[in-house]
This record gives C-alpha cells, structure tokens and sequence, in this order.
C-alpha cells in the first residue's frame, strides 16, 4: 500500500470571469499514489494542460483556479502542504526541488547560446548554491549519463543535438534536484515514436531508480498503456475514468475510454482498425448537458444528456472509478 504524494481535490478552473467565462476544468479528483507513473490521457482541448499548469501553480491569465484543493505530502509524513496557498517564494522553493515539469515543446525552450552544461548548471547553482563549482560539474555529467547522453556532450549546445536528446536534456534538468514528483505534459510529442518510447523506457527506468512519481500526459494512450501504472481519461474537463492500466486496456468501462482506446493501433499482436471516435470534442462554450459525451456516445441512455454521472470513489488499491451512467452501480 503506498500513501498518496500528490492529491487534487475538486479542482476547477475557468477561463475568463463573469458571464462568458469558460469553465475549463470540472471537480477533478485525482491522486498521484508514491512511487507511481500515472497517465493521463484524452482528446486535444479536454483539459489536460490546463490541470497540469493549475496543479503547478503556472497557470496564466485569463485562467482561474476557482476552486478545489492541491496538496503535496511530503516523504515521511510530514504534513501536507496546500499548494493552493503557497506564496510566490515558497512556489520558487517548491518548484525543481520537490516538483517540476516538462511541457510539451520544452526542447525548444533550451537557450541556444548557452551549452548543456551551463543550462544544467544554472538550476545547479539557482537551488544548491553552497556546491562547488567541480561538484556541480559533476553533477550535470552525471545527470546527462542518467538520461542516455554521454557526458561529453556537456559543451554542446542545443543545435547540436537532435531533438530526442534536447529532450532528455529538459528531462534531466527536471531531475536535477530529485523532485518527488514530474509532471509531463506531452514531453514527446514532437518525436518520432520510437524515440518517444525510447525516452519512455529510460524514464520507467530512472523511476525505479530514484523513486519519484509521474504524471504523464499524452493524447496517444497507447504509450500510456504500456508505461503508466494506472491511466486517467480526460473529457470535457472532467475525468470520467481511471483504472490500472492493464484493466482499462483490457475492459475500458467508459464508452469514451473505448473509444479513445481502438483509436490507435494495439502495441502488439493483431492491427485493429482505427475505429475513432465520431463527432468532434465539445467546446467549452457550448458543453453539452448532462455526461458531456452523450452526443457522441452510441450507448446513451435517457439520463446520460440530463445528469452529470459521477466518478464515486475507488474502493481499494488500483479500483476503478468510471463517470458513466451504463456503469452507475459500479459507481456509487
Ligand atoms: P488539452 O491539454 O487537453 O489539449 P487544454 O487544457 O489546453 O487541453 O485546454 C482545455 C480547454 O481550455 C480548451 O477548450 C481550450 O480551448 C481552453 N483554453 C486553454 N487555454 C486557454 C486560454 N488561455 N484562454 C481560453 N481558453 C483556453
Ligand atoms: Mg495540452
């Protein structure tokens, strides 16, 4: 049984105030268990991104959180910390040393006239400026060896990598101060799909080595199923199921889980047909009552476009919560 290291209580965040705001993410529950890669996957505009830079606190104008709790649980139980009430200073303090993120594109966010190694350094010298200038050096070589990338390419700068390898640099700079938890929103998308699984593989890796905790986002579950320990499914806003990752990939509840399933090809044995799923995703300003996906949905029922079906609570280790009106027993 491992306690949870990061949990996310009602979450909402709209964007834009008043009458025309847009209400972007939708009492989201989530828990991010010690230890655990969780993914977290769904359609482009379900929200996802914006869960991620609500939970880090790097949210921008006009997006709001405008309610809900973040809590963080430090390693040996101390108590938690409301991330929602950190101030600046203590979101800087918090930031790399506990927790840090990689956003998509994040390679391009290397500067390209400073080298590997002065990049590594800065977060080095930023967060630990009592360490010497030899240990520090040491210390950057030993993260680029951690991610894959010879030690020797400290002197490189960005251009003179290739794009799998400026992200492995963004994910050891991520790891440099061995934050608790990494939150990663689609870190790999601009690759190609080996290198995505490549990079996957040393993060699982790298996991088991140094114990921290990961969200990983992506709209490609199939990365997800073969990586994560448990995947949550994005719609609307909402969450509307979660579940180990091998129980959901055998038997998605959600017909939305299903449906984004078959949307890719299975990672072994036989090609499935790219089923997808009809219909676009719906837009903030015009969500669709009741279960927002019931207008895609081809096992609605009569509820499904009146109430918001619940997620309910897991029961136990690795239970599932399913936002489904076909699964409303197992739900409550
Ligand atoms: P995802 O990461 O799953 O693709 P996002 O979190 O980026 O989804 O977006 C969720 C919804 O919030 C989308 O409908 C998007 O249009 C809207 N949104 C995102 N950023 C802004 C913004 N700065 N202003 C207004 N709406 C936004
Ligand atoms: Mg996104």
């Amino acid at each position: 049984m491992t306690g949870p290291v990061l949990t996310i209580e009602s979450l909402n965040v709209h964007y834009g105030t008043g009458a025309g705001a847009a209400h972007a993410l939708r009492d989201v529950d989530l828990t991010l268990r010690r230890g655990e890669v969780l993914g977290l996957a769904g359609e482009s505009g379900s929200g996802k991104s914006t869960l991620a830079y609500a939970v880090t606190r790097l949210l921008a104008p006009p997006g709001v959180i405008t309610g809900g709790e973040v809590h963080y649980h430090p390693r040996g139980g101390a108590p938690a910390l409301d991330l929602l009430a950190m101030t600046p200073a203590e979101l800087r303090a918090f930031r790399w040393q506990e927790l840090s993120i990689v956003f998509q594109g994040a390679m391009n966010s290397l500067n390209p006239v400073h080298t590997v190694h002065s990049q590594l350094d800065d977060v080095l010298k930023a967060h630990r400026p009592g360490t010497a200038r030899a240990a520090r050096r040491a210390r950057a070589a030993e993260l680029l060896t951690l991610v894959g990338i010879s030690a020797d390419r400290l002197g490189s700068h960005p251009h003179q990598l290739s794009g799998g390898m400026r992200q492995r640099v963004m994910i050891a700079m991520a790891l440099a101060l061995e934050p608790e938890v990494v939150i990663m929103d689609e870190p790999t998308t601009a690759l190609d799909v080996v290198m995505q699984r490549q990079i996957l593989r040393q993060l699982v890796r790298l996991r088991r080595e140094l114990s921290f905790s990961v969200i990983f986002i992506t709209h490609d579950v199939s990365l997800l199923v073969e990586f994560s320990d448990r995947i949550a499914i994005m719609y609307g806003g909402r969450i509307v199921e979660e579940a180990g990752a091998a129980e959901i990939y055998r038997d998605p509840k959600h017909p939305y889980s299903e449906g984004l399933l078959r949307s890719f090809p299975a990672l072994r044995g036989e090609r499935r047909e790219l089923a997808g799923i009809p219909g676009a995703p719906p837009h903030l300003a015009a969500m669709p009552p009741g279960c927002a996906f019931h207008v895609r949905c081809g096992k609605a029922l009569a509820p499904c476009g009146e109430r918001v079906p619940e997620l309910g609570s897991p029961v136990g280790e690795g239970a599932r919560r399913v936002a489904c009106w076909l699964h409303a027993e197992a739900a409550v």
